[in-house]
């Protein structure tokens, strides 16, 4: 990473390094002194001393807990000459000795035993305090968390010299930067914002995938703001004691306003911002819950005139976040940040590209070409496995064929995740994407399509066809339901034309044009075998009871099987009506759907000319 850290407590490193190495040694010694001392004098077996004692040859003995010594009378040995055993359990000894008129003492050797008390009493401190010291300075993690309870563990990121992040390495979502621009002119001309009254904003969220570079711009704002950045990850929040979430909050922004101004960034802010109601009848989270409010407290407290803190976060998640969070005057800006398509992967390549040394024949475009669903991270990767590809083969520089097979590791751990597509599905999502647009290109009711598009968009949609209203509608009659019907069916009724099968990718789409009918049956009354009759309640589930699963008025079995069979009608004929364009269109479709295959977006005015070929049908 190209940030530096500030240093946390370069003194804490070295005197725990120190410490450790030390305690280390101490160790060492401790398991190996009381070896080298015993070597010393002659060993004897108890056995044999107790034999010397009784034959009266014996002069002095020392007893030691884990050792005798003792001297044998001179005319047995040489002068001087210390013997030693090992002692056992035996009360008779002293008894003994006193009959054979031994000289005896209970001192052990003084220099073994005040060495061997030292080290174990005052060794073991010393390794937990090295131990303790080494966490604190590898930084933040270890015990530190639960010395130093509620203290932010933001980790302060200052914009270094050499070391700065920009926008310039960040590439494949120029939406998100062109809305980010404005938020780094704020934070380095806030005062020509407040002047004229505008409210700065002070949250912004920016929502996508894992590993499109969320984190990423967010440093690249404070690196073109050149203001410090303070991070912190939700999940950290909310952790150990129940309490700590919410002082650590408090923390995080009594730093930050001391250094305004400045960004928070606080990622995964799903972890904290859950839906507050989505726990549902059991309660929720405490801990989450008072970590979430004072966020929001800390958020709403600095008004316009304070210090410029601005607040972005990230997550992946937006739809289960606490609609609190949401309000204006908190995170009311979200911008997307989205995988990037063709151009946009051929720009992340050359980015990370430039960190390694390409052979000649290095073709990123093609590499662009053969990644798609690849997020930024993905690709950042597979740049620094073929320059380990590379390096084991031995070569100068990374080729094309390293690309290739790094290429192919990365897939297979992508689809592990299932992320990626492989080609006949990316085939099958193109054509299905392509009878979307041609189906909703004839039918009204749909706004114009203004973008289709094979690239995986969020969690769930393989592609994605766009559109948008002409105009703002607030009545549809009945022709237009039944297109937007129609529409919806065009991916399948695309699959079944092309490939004569179906797959499971439109389930979603089945629901809503089931649901759609539904409500032109018994909602709207559009249907001539039922009349203008409301079967629907209101729109709102029921808690008790099953009637949420059935939110219909009580009707009669016929009248029941009657809205069944008026609904089957809607789809079965929007169906028809859909495989009816599609296949008098058919090598429009394939035209259209070659193309997006090549390209993976089709868009704007090259769009509108496509589908303006769309014949409509022909009843012949
Ligand atoms: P996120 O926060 O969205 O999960 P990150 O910002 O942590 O993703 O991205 C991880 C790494 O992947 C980045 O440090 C960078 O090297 C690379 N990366 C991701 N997106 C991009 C991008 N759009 N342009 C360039 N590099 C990117
Ligand atoms: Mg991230
Ligand atoms: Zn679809």
């Amino acid at each position: 990473m190209a940030i530096k850290e500030q240093p946390k407590q370069p003194r804490f490193r070295i005197i725990a390094n120190i410490l450790l190495a030390v305690s280390g040694l101490f160790l060492l010694l401790n398991l190996f002194l009381p070896g080298l001392f015993a070597s010393g004098p002659a060993g004897v077996p108890y056995s044999l001393f107790i034999h010397q004692v009784q034959e009266g040859e014996v002069s002095r003995v020392s007893v030691g807990q884990n050792q005798i010594l003792y001297q044998i009378k001179t005319e047995n040995a040489e002068p001087g000459q210390v013997f030693t055993t090992t002692p056992i359990f035996d009360l008779e000894l002293p008894k003994l000795l006193e009959q054979k008129g031994v000289e005896f003492a209970a001192t052990p050797p003084p220099k073994n035993t005040w060495f061997t008390t030292l080290l174990s009493w005052v060794i073991p401190p010393l390794i937990f305090i090295g131990i303790w010291q080494f966490f604190i300075a590898r930084g933040g993690g270890g015990p530190q968390g639960a010395l130093s309870i509620g203290k932010s563990k933001a980790k302060v990121y200052v914009e270094g010299e050499s070391a700065k992040i920009t926008f310039a390495d960040v590439a494949g979502v120029e939406e998100a930067k062109t809305e980010l621009v404005e938020i780094v002119d704020f934070l380095k001309t806030p005062a020509r914002f407040t002047q004229i009254g505008a409210r700065i904003p002070k949250g912004v969220l920016l929502v996508g995938p894992p590993g499109t570079g969320k984190t990423l711009l967010a440093k690249a704002v404070a690196g073109e703001a050149g203001v410090p950045f303070f991070s912190i990850s939700g999940s950290e929040f909310v952790e150990l004691f129940v309490g700590v979430g919410s002082s650590r909050v408090r923390d995080l922004f009594e730093q930050a306003k001391k250094q305004a101004p400045c960004i928070v960034f606080i990622d995964e802010l799903d972890a904290i911002g859950k839906s507050r109601s989505s726990n549902g009848f059991y309660g929720g989270n405490d801990e989450r819950e008072q970590t979430l409010n004072q966020l929001l407290t800390e958020m709403d407290g600095f008004a316009a005139g304070d210090a410029t803190v601005i607040v972005l976060a990230a997550t992946n998640r937006p739809e289960i976040l606490d609609p609190a969070l949401l309000r204006p005057g908190r995170f009311d800006r979200q911008v997307l940040v989205d995988r990037p398509d063709l151009s946009g992967r051929e720009a992340i390549l050359k980015i990370h590209a430039q960190k390694v040394k390409l052979g000649d024949d290095v073709d990123l475009k093609a590499i662009a070409t053969r990644t798609p669903g690849f997020a930024g991270a993905d690709l950042a990767n597979l740049v620094n496995e073929a320059a380990l590809l590379a390096a084991r083969n031995h070569r100068q520089g990374v080729a094309q064929e390293d690309f290739a097979e790094a290429i192919e590791r990365v897939v297979a751990g992508l689809e592990k995740k299932s992320r990626v597509m492989n080609e006949t599905e990316k085939k099958i999502v193109a054509y299905h994407e392509v009878g979307h647009a041609m189906v909703g290109s004839l039918t009204t009711g749909n706004g114009r399509v203004e973008k289709i598009s094979i690239i995986p968009r969020g969690m769930a949609a393989l592609g994605y066809t766009l559109q948008l209203p002409t105009e703002d509608r607030f009545l549809m009659n009945e022709t237009e339901l039944r297109g937007q019907i129609a529409t919806l069916l065009g991916g399948r009724s695309a699959e079944e034309v092309v490939f004569n099968s179906i797959t499971t990718g439109a389930s979603n789409d089945l629901q809503r044009a089931t649901d759609l009918a539904e409500r032109m049956v018994t909602t709207y009354g559009m249907s001539k075998v039922l009349g203008p009759l409301a079967y629907q309640q209101g729109q709102q589930a029921m808690f008790l009871g099953n009637g949420a699963s059935n939110p219909r008025r009580a009707v009669s079995e016929d009248t029941a099987k009657a809205i069944d069979s008026e609904v089957k009608e809607i789809v079965e004929t929007a169906h028809e009506q859909a495989l009816e364009i599609l296949r008098q269109n058919r090598d429009l479709l394939e035209a259209i759907a070659t193309q997006l295959l090549e390209t993976e977006v089709i868009e704007g005015e090259k769009l509108h000319s496509l589908l303006s070929q769309v014949k409509p049908v022909t009843n012949s």
